[in-house]
C-alpha cells in the first residue's frame, strides 16, 4: 500500500502536468507553411492550414468557419509579402491571437515582370503604423519596404488595387525556408516558453534537413546546362528558385499571381523570346493551369510540363506531400524536361 501511494505520489504530478499542457493550437496560411511548421512544433503543437492542398493560394477565400479557426488559434504564422490577400478580414476578429509573419529577415526580390523604376514608383505611401512592419532587406535595393507586412484590412483592399511587385513565393529556395524555420521557433518558444528548447532542437534537426535537401536540388540541376537555364512558367512562382540555382526567370503566362489576366501583347512579346532563347520548356502547375501556355508551346514548337506544385503540396498520396518532397520534386521535374536529351 504504501508502494503503491508513492508510485501515485510520483505519477499525480504527470499526469495535471499531461492534462494542462495541450498541444499548441496554430494556424498557418499555406499548407506548404504548415508542414514546416508541424517539423518545428513536433508534437507539441497541432496544425492546421487554412488553404487546402491542392488550392491556389492566390484565388482562396476564407469561410466563416475559417474565421474560428483562426479566432481559437493559439498563433497564426503567415508567409506574409503580400501573399495572404485575404488574411485582413480574418485577424480583425482574433486581434488578441498572435501573427507572427515568417519571412521577416528574407532578401525579397522583385518579380523578373517588373523593372526597378515601375516598382520604386508604386512603393507605397506613409500612414502606416511602425510596429506593422517586419523588416526585410531587399538586394537589388527594392522590395525592402512594406511588402512583407502582416495583413490587414489596408492592406488587403490596398492589394485589390495593386497587386504587389514584390514576389512572395520565397518558399521555392530552401535557405529561406531556413529562415521561416528559425521565425517559427522564436514564435512558438515566444507563445509556449516552458518548451522552448524542444523547438530550438527541432528546428536545428529541419534545418540540417533543409540544407541537404539544398546540395541535393543543386547536383540535380547539375544536369542542366548554362544555356538551357531559361523558366517559363504559368505564373511567375520560380523567381527565388531561380535566384538559388542559377536559372533565369523569362516570364509568367499570367503574370505575377494566378489572378492576372493575360495581356496579349505581353504574351506575343514572351512567345517571341521564348522562341529566340531556345526555350526547352513551358512549365504550369497542378492547382492553376492555362491555356494561353499551350499556345505559346505551340507556337515555339515545344511542350508544356504541368505537373509543378507552386502554392500547394499535394495530398497525402501524391508526390509532393511535404516541403522536402515538394521541392525534390519540382527539382526532378525541372531538370528533366530542360537537361539536354
Ligand atoms: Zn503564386
Amino acid at each position: 500500500m504504501k508502494r503503491l501511494f508513492a508510485i501515485l505520489l510520483i505519477l499525480l504530478p504527470l499526469a495535471l502536468v499531461g492534462a494542462q499542457d495541450e498541444p499548441l493550437h496554430v494556424i498557418t496560411t499555406s499548407n506548404i507553411l504548415a508542414d514546416v511548421a508541424r517539423n518545428v512544433g513536433g508534437d507539441r503543437v497541432m496544425v492546421d492550414s487554412l488553404i487546402p492542398p491542392g488550392a491556389d493560394g492566390h484565388a482562396w477565400q476564407p469561410t466563416p468557419s475559417d474565421v474560428l479557426k483562426v479566432a481559437r488559434a493559439d498563433l497564426v504564422l503567415a508567409v506574409g509579402v503580400g501573399y495572404e490577400t485575404f488574411l485582413g478580414q480574418l485577424v480583425e476578429n482574433a486581434a488578441d491571437v498572435p501573427q507572427v509573419i515568417v519571412s521577416s529577415g528574407i532578401p525579397i526580390l522583385p518579380f523578373a515582370g517588373h523593372d526597378e523604376a515601375e516598382t520604386a514608383e508604386s512603393t507605397p505611401e506613409a500612414g502606416h503604423d511602425d510596429a506593422e512592419y517586419i523588416g526585410v532587406y531587399g538586394e537589388a535595393g527594392v522590395c525592402e519596404d512594406d511588402h512583407t507586412q502582416a495583413a490587414t484590412a489596408e492592406a488587403d483592399h490596398a492589394n485589390e488595387e495593386a497587386p504587389g511587385q514584390c514576389d512572395p513565393h520565397v518558399w521555392t529556395d530552401p535557405t529561406n525556408v531556413m529562415i521561416w524555420v528559425d521565425n517559427i521557433a522564436d514564435a512558438l518558444a515566444q507563445t509556449d516558453p516552458a518548451n522552448a528548447e524542444v523547438y530550438r532542437a527541432n528546428a536545428t534537426a529541419y534545418q540540417e534537413q533543409l540544407a541537404a535537401l539544398d546540395a541535393e536540388v543543386a547536383a540535380m540541376l547539375a544536369e542542366v546546362p548554362e544555356a538551357r537555364r531559361v523558366l517559363v512558367t504559368n505564373h511567375e512562382f520560380l523567381g527565388y528558385f531561380a535566384h538559388r540555382y542559377g536559372f533565369k526567370v523569362v516570364g509568367g503566362i499570367l503574370g505575377a499571381t494566378t489572378l492576372e489576366e493575360p495581356d496579349p501583347q505581353r504574351l506575343a512579346a514572351l512567345a517571341t523570346e521564348v522562341k529566340a532563347l531556345g526555350v526547352p520548356a513551358i512549365f504550369a502547375e497542378v492547382s492553376a493551369n492555362s491555356p494561353f501556355a499551350q499556345v505559346i508551346a505551340q507556337e515555339a514548337g515545344i511542350r508544356v510540363v504541368s505537373n509543378l506544385y507552386s502554392e500547394s503540396l499535394s495530398d497525402i498520396n501524391g508526390p509532393a506531400a511535404t516541403y522536402l518532397d515538394y521541392l525534390r520534386y519540382n527539382a526532378q521535374t525541372i531538370a528533366d524536361a530542360l537537361k539536354p536529351v
